[in-house]
């Protein structure tokens, strides 16, 4: 078996994707739209596990943090105050001869002079910033006073909220606010599949506390986050935390790390932690004119907050767990000759379906009644998927390719009819090591819950 160029192996990836019902080109029958993308069946199911592993590591096994859901569109103030009217731009670049509009660092420069990376012309207008809101009208009238802008980021309903969530939770400082929902950026150049799209999904915790507390959580936050990686089959190998340079980072910010992974098309950002001091806060309490102070009750002090964010990509996140779970192997077909395998090794945690079950042979009308009371005893558990059609090997490599870490066969042992110490019991199966063990029925749902877990 050769090795796949990492070129090759993103192709085959995106194709598993489509072919699987992972992910689909936005409006495909219309001919889709740039940087756009839909979930199909299995890759919303993916995006879920991931979303509640998330929310239960970040909100509900922690006491310090709570969470909100804000909308998505906002009074044009908030974008005025946090600065993302002014400055949330990239520095942008039109090639007069092929016409395309790139983004500038994405020239490439050859003895000092930059070309156009599409047709290598030189003859390219000077670079001026293009602002990545979607601009939008609010009400019937479209005009400057009905402006506003798809939100480009979670964060901003959090800083708006402040007060109002630190009223009702009753939280001492430290503690966070925690959100999962889309952000739209008006990308130059959309690539690398879902990787930067124009639509995507934002997971972000506003961490609030005490000035002199901010760096020591900034590195806190960034080792809480480097494990849930590793917790959903991300290994720490795969993972790098770049420091950000003071060119780089925010004007605000007094430290930030990324978060990268090793995509096959490169290391690219999964993540930012950053610490970003009172700006937020200061600046809409000055713009609003109402507090969004905390009052110490033992000190007695009133003060901004200073806040350490961790903001993750919940589909660049996906796309790194697909990649990791990419592998070929060989595995033996019916007639027992090698042939590839394609398995999706996904932590049982993010498997979009946890256990197949299959009865042996579909004309047998006691498995299949046996299969479908397993399936009922297991739906409450988790998810899973009943596959009574084609040769059993040919259900198990199904069931490979889709990352499913378990497989519950129903046989004629289950039916006691040779030996009557194996009535009711099934062949588990290890989508990894495809190794199978025989198991109590009655059992199997605590079995599968443990190793889910
Ligand atoms: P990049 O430098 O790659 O554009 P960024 O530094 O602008 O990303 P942040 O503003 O820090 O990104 O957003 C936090 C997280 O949101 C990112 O780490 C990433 O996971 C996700 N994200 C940002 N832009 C996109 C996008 N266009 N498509 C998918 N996810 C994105």
């Amino acid at each position: 078996m050769t090795t796949p160029t990492d070129a090759q192996r993103m192709e085959k990836i995106v194709s598993l994707c489509k072919r699987r019902g992972f992910i689909f080109q936005s409006s495909e029958i219309y001919g889709g739209l740039n940087g756009l993308w839909d979930y199909g069946p299995l890759g919303v199911e993916l995006k879920r596990n991931l979303k509640n592993y998330w929310w239960r590591v970040m909100v509900h096994e922690r006491d310090d943090v709570v969470g909100m859901d804000g909308s998505i569109l906002m009074n044009r103030a908030v974008w005025k105050a946090s600065g993302h009217e002014d400055t949330f731009s990239d520095p942008m670049v039109d090639c007069r001869v092929c016409k395309a509009r790139l983004r500038a660092d994405q020239m490439i420069e050859k003895k000092g002079v930059r070309q156009c990376p599409n047709c290598g012309s030189k003859d390219l207008t000077e670079s001026r910033p293009f602002n990545l809101m979607f601009k939008t009208y609010v009400g019937a009238t479209e005009d400057e006073s009905s402006i506003t802008y798809l939100r480009p980021e979670t964060a901003q309903s959090i800083f708006v909220q402040f007060k109002n969530v630190l009223e009702v939770s009753r939280k001492k400082l430290p503690f966070g606010i925690a959100q999962i929902g889309k952000a739209f950026r008006n990308e130059i150049n959309p690539r690398n599949f879902t990787f930067r799209s124009r639509e995507f999904e934002q997971m972000e915790l506003e961490y609030f506390c005490r000035a002199e507390e901010g760096m020591r959580l900034l590195e806190y936050w960034k080792e809480q986050r480097l494990k849930f990686y590793e917790n959903i089959g991300i290994p720490r190998d795969t993972l790098h935390v770049k420091t950000v340079s003071d060119e780089e980072r925010a004007f605000y910010s007094t430290g930030t790390y990324d978060i990268e992974y090793d995509f096959p098309f490169g290391r690219q950002e999964l993540e930012g932690v950053a610490y970003r001091t009172d700006y937020d806060l200061s600046q809409h309490q000055k713009a609003s004119g109402k507090s969004l102070e905390y009052f110490d009750e033992e000190t007695k002090q009133r003060f901004i907050p200073h806040v350490v964010e961790p903001s993750a990509g919940v589909d660049r996140t996906v796309l790194a767990l697909i990649c990791e779970a990419y592998s070929e192997d060989e595995a033996p077909d019916e007639k027992g000759k090698m042939e590839t395998r394609l398995v999706l090794r996904f932590h049982p945690r993010i498997a979009p379906i946890k256990c197949a079950v299959f009865p042996l042979l579909k004309n047998k009308e006691q498995l299949v009644a046996k299969a479908k009371e397993i399936v009922d005893l297991l739906r409450p558990h988790m998810n899973v998927f009943y596959d009574e059609s084609g040769a059993i090997g040919r259900r198990y490599r199904r069931q490979d390719e889709i990352g499913t870490p378990f497989g519950a066969t129903v046989d004629f042992e289950t039916l006691g009819e040779k030996d009557a110490s194996l009535r009711d019991t099934v062949t588990l199966r290890d989508r990894d090591s495809m190794k199978q063990e025989r198991v109590a029925i009655q059992d199997l749902a605590a079995i599968l819950r443990a190793r889910i877990a």
